[in-house]
């Protein structure tokens, strides 16, 4: 497999961009060429969104955006992590391949992103991020972006972001455009502005549990006994007001007289645990609430509304499906993403015959083949301590572990992993890991809680 990184950047766009034109390869945008609108959430796990069946969350934007496009019922997170997740929505490959195993390591230069494919065919890019650690320094996701909007300070609500980025957005859309806007409200330390902080009753099913450093909450919450039926109502009243702030985004789209020629992509980076197999407030594991990850598309006139897809999606998907639907077709050899555009009319449709996923620094590994998950510590882990297999999607909880019932399946699935993982590492891109960084990016990751 040739691999990105052993070409020039130009050359590799180059090349890229021509394996990506099926027709009309030399043809600029012709007026009324479609619009990408690509929506991250940080933190939203599937199971808390109204239209993936939760009963209780509000959530009538994105419901609506999923009634009037695809709901991909089983969309894997890359990563639990949330640069690492980005950046392989971006590159639509692995984060073996791209390189990017946390929230410090920019993603490599010679990495090709769907900005600046859609660039070099001429669309107008926009990005407004709410983490500063997708700010370029951190992440470096910047490359192909004509303008980037960068958080300041440590993290911005949905509401605050919103405010220029519709602005900016509404200037873009005088031409093609891509825009990618990030929201980061679910993210621990929940704290909803009024009234989506009382919008949920606190509940009656848990016991207060003592409150540990690795929780996304704040030192005060954490600090003694932290009660579940407490916080769980604030992390869905982040959703709602999320919710909210998404509603005024696509009311834009109206309002502009848009909406019928763009392609909206939503897609959350990586769920969250509440209080699942004892791991509490934040995206330590791979189990189903971290990776189960709502992913829709709305293309009107190009998707029937209402549509849904069972098969096994991973996120890495996006970047080839949003250029087919732009009408570039791409070969399957040089990224993992595979096309989603069949799905949308063959429920048979298989895009994957395996998916990976990998948490932080690499320290546990995760396939999913033939219905079943398969995930790995690779070191000294505490929220996964040894292997397991899974049926992920008949066996929501994930409470039973088939390793021993299906020993050879096991043993098989873990050799296949250590194999896949090893081959693709010998081919990644130069990721710079950030040893020395700079005091504010250092002061903000810690008080994220992404390090010490
Ligand atoms: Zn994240």
């Amino acid at each position: 497999m040739l691999h990105p990184k052993l070409l020039l950047k130009s050359a590799t766009l180059m090349s890229v961009a021509l394996l990506f034109c099926f027709s009309g390869c030399e043809r600029r945008q012709d007026p009324g060429t479609p619009n990408v609108l690509l929506i991250t959430l940080d933190t939203v796990r599937a199971d808390y969104l109204g239209c993936y069946g939760n009963p209780e969350v509000l959530t009538p934007n994105i419901d609506r955006l999923a009634a009037e496009g695809a709901n991909f019922l089983n969309n894997v997170a890359p990563s639990q992590c949330t640069n690492p997740a980005h950046a392989s929505i971006f590159t639509g490959l692995y984060l073996a391949f791209h390189g990017v195993y946390d929230n410090q390591t920019p993603l490599a230069e010679e990495a090709v992103t769907l900005a600046e494919i859609l660039r070099q065919r001429g669309y107008r890019t926009l990005a407004g991020v709410s983490a500063r650690h997708l700010n370029t320094e951190n992440a470096n996701f910047t490359q192909g972006f004509d303008e980037f909007l960068e958080c300041e300070p440590v993290e911005m609500t949905a509401g605050e972001r919103n405010r220029d980025f519709l602005k900016k957005l509404r200037k873009v859309s005088g031409r093609s455009f891509f825009a990618w806007v990030h929201y980061y409200d679910p993210h621990g330390d929940y704290a909803p502005p009024a009234p989506y902080d009382t919008l949920y009753p606190v509940g009656e099913n848990y016991k207060p549990i003592p409150g540990k450093e690795v929780m996304d909450l704040s030192e005060d919450k954490k600090n003694g006994l932290v009660d579940p039926d407490e916080i769980i109502p604030l992390y869905k009243g982040e959703i709602s007001y999320l919710d909210h702030q998404i509603g005024a985004l696509l009311k834009l789209l109206v309002d502009l007289k848009i909406e019928e020629q763009t392609l909206v992509i939503l897609v959350a980076d990586h769920g969250e645990s509440m209080t699942e197999k004892e791991i509490y407030f934040c995206h330590a594991g791979l189990y189903n609430q971290v990776t189960h990850v709502p992913l829709i598309m709305r293309f009107p006139g190009k998707i029937s509304p209402g549509s849904e897809f069972a098969g096994l999606t991973s996120s890495v998907d996006i970047l080839p499906t949003a250029l087919e639907f732009l009408g570039y077709k791409m070969s399957h050899s040089r990224i993992d993403g595979r096309s989603l555009v069949p799905a949308l009319t063959d429920p048979d449709y298989q895009p994957h015959e395996f998916v990976i996923v990998e948490a932080v620094d690499g320290i546990i590994g995760g396939l999913y083949q033939a219905g079943y998950k398969y995930i790995k510590p690779y070191g000294d882990e505490w929220s996964v301590t040894e292997d397991h297999l899974f049926r992920p999607f008949l066996d929501y909880a994930e409470a039973e572990d088939l390793k021993y019932a299906e020993e050879e399946r096991t043993r098989r699935m873990e050799s296949f992993l250590d194999s896949w993982l090893e081959e693709a590492k010998k081919k990644s891109l130069p990721s710079i890991r950030r040893e020395n960084l700079d005091k504010k990016t250092e002061e903000a990751l810690k008080s994220l809680g992404y390090i010490k």
